[in-house]
C-alpha cells in the first residue's frame, strides 16, 4: 500500500492525482492488475471525471453546494454536516483497471480527490491487486 497526502486550500476543491497513482504504479512495475484509490475521511472523497476543461470540476462544486449548502438545518454540532453528506454521495473510494502498465482510464477521465471541509492536510491510500 502507498500513502500520499494531499495538501486543500480551500473549503471545496478537486485535485486532480492521477499523475500520482499512475507513478505508484510505475514504481511498483505492475503491468496488469486492479487499483484501489481509497481516502480515510469522512469529509472528503475520491471520484473520476472530466481534467480537461477545468469548469468541470468547478462546476461539480458548485452543484453539490446548491443541493447541499454549508449553512442548513442540520443536527450535527460541529457544523460540517454538508461535508459528510458530499463525502458519503460521492463515495471515498474509485477501482481503476491496470493495463500494460497503466491505467485504463477515457481521454477526458482523471483520479481527484475531493475536498469538502479544506483546508487540510490528507491522506489518500493506493492498493493494487495484480494479476
Ligand atoms: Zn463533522
Amino acid at each position: 500500500m502507498k500513502e500520499i497526502s494531499v495538501e486543500t486550500h480551500s473549503r471545496v476543491e478537486m485535485i486532480d492525482i492521477t499523475a500520482a497513482v499512475q507513478k505508484f504504479i510505475r514504481e511498483e512495475k505492475i503491468e496488469e492488475g486492479i487499483c484501489l484509490v481509497y481516502t480515510p475521511h469522512t469529509t472528503a472523497a475520491i471520484t473520476i471525471n472530466e481534467n480537461a476543461d477545468p469548469d468541470v470540476p468547478i462546476d461539480i462544486l458548485a452543484a453539490l453546494d446548491k443541493a447541499f449548502p454549508f449553512t442548513a438545518n442540520y443536527r450535527h454540532a460541529e457544523g460540517n454536516s454538508a461535508a459528510h453528506v458530499k463525502s458519503s454521495l460521492v463515495g471515498a473510494s474509485e477501482l481503476v483497471i491496470i493495463e500494460n502498465g497503466r491505467l485504463v482510464l477515457g481521454t477526458w477521465q482523471s483520479i481527484f480527490f475531493c475536498e469538502f471541509d479544506g483546508s487540510r492536510s490528507r491522506k489518500v491510500f493506493i492498493s493494487i491487486i495484480a494479476g
